[in-house]
Formats: C-alpha cells, sequence, structure tokens
C-alpha cells in the first residue's frame, strides 16, 4: 500500500502559500487543508459573541462548542463550515484577518485546534498549509517548507487578489501584514518560524507551478518508489 505522507507549508501571509498547497494536493491527490481558515474561524465565533480576544476564560468555553469542519464544494476545494453553516465567505474580511492573528495567539485557542489538525492529519495524504504546521502540529511531517517573499512583494500580490474590489489601499494591506507578521513571529506560543528541517523557498518571482516543481522534486526523493 501507498505511504501516504503528510506535507507542511509555512510561512507568512501573501507568500504564496495557497495557490501553491492547492497545486501540490492536486498534483498528489492529497488533501489540502487550510489551518488559517482554523483560526479564522475561531475569531469569526469570538466576534459573533462579542468574547474579547484576549478573554482566555470565554475562548475556551466558545472552542468547547465549536464544530468547525471543511466540506468540499461541488466547484472543487473545500469550504469552511461552523456547525450546519458555510463561514467561508465571513471569514475572508480584513477584519477577521487581524482578528484571526490575535486570538491566535491564545493558548485555548492553539490547544483546541492543535487537537483538531492533529485529527485531520492521522491518515496522512495531506498538505497542510499554515504557520507552525511543521514545527508544532506536525514536527514529524514527512516534507516540510518554508514558502517567504519579502514584505512589499506579499503586499503587491495580496492588494492585487482583490482586483479593484480591495477596501484597503496598498499601504493599508502592507501596514496589515507588516502587523500580523510581528504578531504572528513574537507570540510566545508557537511563533511563525521556520522548522530547522524545512526546505526554504522564497517565491519572489517564481510562478506556482515553478514552486511546485521544485517542491516536487524534494517529495520524490523523500518517496523515491511511491511518487509517480
Ligand atoms: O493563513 P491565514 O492568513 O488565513 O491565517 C490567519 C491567521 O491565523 C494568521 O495571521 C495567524 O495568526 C493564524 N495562524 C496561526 N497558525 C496557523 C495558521 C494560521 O497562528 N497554523
Amino acid at each position: 500500500m501507498t505511504h501516504q505522507l503528510v506535507i507542511t507549508i509555512d510561512g507568512p501571509a501573501g507568500a504564496g502559500k495557497t495557490t501553491v498547497s492547492r497545486l501540490l494536493a492536486d498534483r498528489l491527490q492529497y488533501r489540502y487543508i487550510d489551518t488559517g481558515a482554523l483560526y479564522r474561524g475561531v475569531a469569526l465565533a469570538a466576534q459573533r459573541s462579542a468574547v474579547a480576544p484576549d478573554d482566555d476564560g470565554r475562548l475556551e468555553a466558545l472552542c468547547r462548542e465549536l464544530s468547525l469542519h471543511f466540506v468540499r464544494s461541488p466547484s472543487g476545494g473545500s469550504r469552511l463550515h461552523c456547525g450546519g453553516e458555510d463561514i467561508e465567505d465571513q471569514i475572508r474580511t480584513a477584519e477577521i484577518s487581524m482578528l484571526a492573528s490575535s486570538v491566535s495567539a491564545r493558548p485555548a485557542v492553539r490547544q483546541f485546534l492543535l487537537d483538531v489538525q492533529r485529527r485531520l492529519g492521522q491518515e496522512g495524504g495531506a498538505v497542510f498549509e499554515g504557520r507552525d504546521t511543521g514545527t508544532v502540529v506536525f514536527p514529524e511531517a514527512d516534507v516540510k517548507f518554508f514558502l517567504d517573499a519579502p514584505l512589499a512583494v506579499r503586499a503587491r500580490r495580496r492588494h492585487a487578489e482583490f482586483e479593484g474590489r480591495s477596501v484597503q489601499s496598498l499601504d493599508e494591506v502592507e501596514s496589515d501584514m507588516r502587523q500580523r507578521d510581528h504578531n504572528d513571529q513574537s507570540r510566545a506560543l508557537a511563533p511563525l518560524k521556520a522548522a530547522e528541517d524545512a526546505i526554504r523557498i522564497d517565491s519572489e518571482g517564481l510562478d506556482p507551478e515553478t514552486v511546485v516543481a521544485h517542491m516536487l522534486t524534494y517529495i520524490e526523493k523523500r518517496q523515491p518508489t511511491t511518487v509517480k
């Protein structure tokens, strides 16, 4: 039987993780797990229940009641649901991005989502995208990547993704990103950093297909008999 790998792709916002992780999962016929969506799901629930992002007691109680899961969408990809509600669109706002960055520093939230992520990875055959998937969630992952690019490049990409629909200017996108980078890198628990055994890739000037082709060379080395 083919051994299904756990592959992790960590890095800051706008480094190209989502596009690359989706493509790579597609190529390998693996599941793609967007762990940032889970933090956004907790942030949305906190916002709706008016729970302050530093109220550990209420955050813990909130997490106990939360049922977050990914549902395959008919158009491909997966969408985050909370209970029976599709919350994929609501979690993609600039406000929820910042709130996710705040609640993600809290121990109760990290512990809750650690268990959720490990359950999702139990059977292997998945590409996990996040901040600490190679360092904390799956320290024994089969192949780890750390995808990065300069801040200005990442901000330009994120702003362009909105194709003129952005309510934020390029400067605002860059300033939010700088703040989130700082929060994610400086928090005491599971800070954003590359695992020692991660393969680092700077995506500046590289198209996603090139990044994926590069990643596949490492994956094939790791599993020469099973990746075709
Ligand atoms: O990747 P995305 O931008 O959707 O993540 C939203 C926020 O969730 C990040 O800024 C980070 O604070 C948090 N996060 C995390 N650990 C992960 C994934 C996301 O702390 N594995």
